[in-house]
């Protein structure tokens, strides 16, 4: 009897008890199985999904999931300046960008299912003890925790069909947080059998100037701690800033059981767009379905619309820049998703993007003047946030742009500051504010969502996740979007354009070209005399993909385009 079948009796009695999803057999769904060791930041994101995107291009149905070590039930309550940006799934779950890096490089929506932090785990675990799930057993980490995340990957095989689950691990190989994630990937490996998981491991070769050498060391120790957790790794990448030297591959291989030519060089590329493209040539997809015995199951497939786009990406025709009103450190991960939903527009429209970070407080300090700060940028964004700070910055920001028809992008708070600087500086509305900055302020033009003033806790209860959206017919957001009436697009506010205020901002004329189809929410502004003013109570980043790139973006770098060339230099 194989060991699956004798653990399938789901008894609580035999140390074996599993509780496996019902109608889940072994083998249909394979697994990979990703760690990191010697340190994180090594972009498994980036790795995992570009080797998702060539097995998807085979034909393979893939389903993603991060698995999380901290106790936060989800990303919403972290701070992204520390942890990176908070993207937004459509089911409204606040998670790791990770997510997004997923969602863009495969094309797809993910949900809830993709996602798993500890604390969420550990809260789904104390609820079936509440309801005495556990049959008066001891709950332990072995077989209970360790039994809740392998349920959770089976369902997700289940739930997806997919022919591959790809566990992405958070963290790095011998964190206290990811420990049991580690047992239950072994536990999973053990109980699918041979040829069903596939560990892959990416670890970091030091290189240091001092030496000019590349030193396997530390991979070797990272490695070993793997080993020790009963894991033995099928595939090894080396992250390294030039490609690792034979000699290095050479000591993993032998060091860790795993044969030469499935140690990889993953060294830095010029673009990230190019890491599948390289993966491809040294045949990391095919030494995966081999270790996985997928042979059968691919189709002939292609990866040249995503060569196209590389091409678009490394030959630009034209280049801008775009200012973003930001805080200057940390910004990359912070503001990740509209980092990409500016190249992907930009390789649409074949221009190069260049970024120029604008602290606001030095505008509102009068550091700055605002000429300087405006000075050779082709437009502007003001992105999504939260709180006071920088807000009268930014509201200096929007007017120039308004009177000199610099193009505008308004993310979420950028929609909103750009109603406050309408209301003041045309409808004569002083004293406009949004009551997040300023409770009591003579005109709130901004106020917060039905429903939202009376929460008490923080986590997960913003207007959250994929609304539609109403488009009004011959506005620029209707051509934008392709003449469409109805959207969906992704949010992640407490506030709105307080609806008293409405009739006064549109009689100034300001045009609100998107509505909720429900309720009387204002999701688009535009401004009809400027070149591209327009602002967005949701985030267009969030479903912007490499190879459909978002409509308001495009219009966003066709005009600053078209605005740099005719501005006097
Ligand atoms: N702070 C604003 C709100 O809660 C904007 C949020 C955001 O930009 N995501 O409505």
């Amino acid at each position: 009897m194989s060991i699956f079948s004798k653990i399938a009796k789901k008894s609580d009695e035999h140390e074996f008890f599993v509780d496996i999803p019902e109608g889940y057999s072994p083998g249909k769904t394979k697994y990979i199985i990703t760690t990191g060791t010697v340190m994180s930041g090594l972009g498994k994101g980036i790795f995992n999904s570009s080797l998702a995107q060539l097995l998807q291009a085979k034909g393979l149905t893939i389903a993603p999931i991060k698995l999380e070590g901290y106790l936060n039930v989800d990303s919403g309550t972290l701070n992204p300046f520390r942890h990176g940006e908070v993207f937004v799934l459509d089911d409204g779950l606040e998670c790791d960008m990770d997510l997004g890096t997923y969602e863009r490089f495969l094309n797809l929506d993910l949900s809830k299912d993709n996602f798993m932090t500890a604390g969420r785990l550990f809260t789904r675990i104390l609820d079936k003890e509440r309801k005495g799930k556990y049959l008066g057993r001891d709950v332990q980490f072995v077989p209970h925790v360790t039994g809740e995340i392998k349920r959770v990957l089976r369902s997700l095989a289940l739930r997806k069909k997919a022919d591959i689950v790809l566990v992405e691990i958070g963290g790095t190989v011998g964190d206290i947080e990811n420990s049991y994630y580690l047992e239950a990937m072994r536990e999973l490996s053990y109980e699918e059998g041979p040829d069903n998981v596939c560990f892959v491991t990416l670890t970091y070769i030091l290189e240091p100037g001092f030496l000019g050498e590349q030193k396997s060391k530390a991979a070797q120790l990272g490695i070993k701690n793997l080993l020790t957790a009963g894991i033995q790794p099928h595939i090894i990448a080396c992250r390294c800033e030039n490609p690792a030297s034979e000699k290095v591959r050479e000591k993993i291989s032998v060091f860790s059981n795993v044969p030469f030519n499935r140690v990889f060089s993953s060294h830095d590329v010029k673009s990230i767009y190019l890491i599948p493209l390289s993966m491809k040539e040294a045949k990391l997809d095919e030494a995966v379905i081999d270790i996985l015995g997928l042979k059968h199951r691919i189709k002939k497939g292609s990866i040249k619309r995503w060569e196209e786009l590389v091409q678009n990406i490394l030959n630009p025709e034209g280049e801008i820049t775009i200012g973003i009103t930001g805080k200057y450190t940390w910004l990359r991960d912070s503001y990740a998703s509209i980092i990409k939903a500016l190249e992907h527009a930009g390789a649409h429209c074949r221009t190069k993007v260049k970024i120029r970070w604008i602290e606001t407080t030095d505008i509102e300090s009068n550091k700055i003047p605002i000429e300087d700060a405006m000075k050779g940028l082709s437009g502007i964004i003001v992105p999504g946030g939260f709180g006071k700070r920088g807000t009268e910055g930014k509201i200096s920001c929007i007017r120039y742009a308004r009177e000199n028809k610099m193009p505008y992008l308004g993310l979420c708070l950028g929609f909103q500051m750009a109603v406050v600087e309408y209301a003041r500086n045309v409808c004569g509305l002083e004293g406009a504010n949004t009551i997040e900055v300023e409770a009591d302020c003579k005109h709130p033009v901004i106020a917060i969502l039905p429903g939202q003033a009376d929460l008490k806790s923080l986590g997960g209860n913003m207007r959250l996740g994929g609304h539609d959206v109403e488009i009004i017919k011959d506005t620029r957001a209707w051509e934008l979007y392709g003449k469409r009436l109805s959207v969906r697009e992704r949010f992640r506010h407490r506030y709105e354009c307080n609806p008293p205020y409405i009739e006064t901002l549109e009689k100034h004329g300001l045009v609100f070209s998107g509505k909720a189809p429900d309720q009387q929410i204002m999701q688009i502004l535009e401004l009809k005399d400027h070149p591209f003013f327009i602002g967005t109570q949701f985030h267009p980043e969030f479903t912007s993909k490499p190879l459909s790139s978002h409509p308001l973006y495009d219009g966003f770098i066709r005009a600053a385009s078209a605005f740099s060339t005719s501005r006097p230099s």
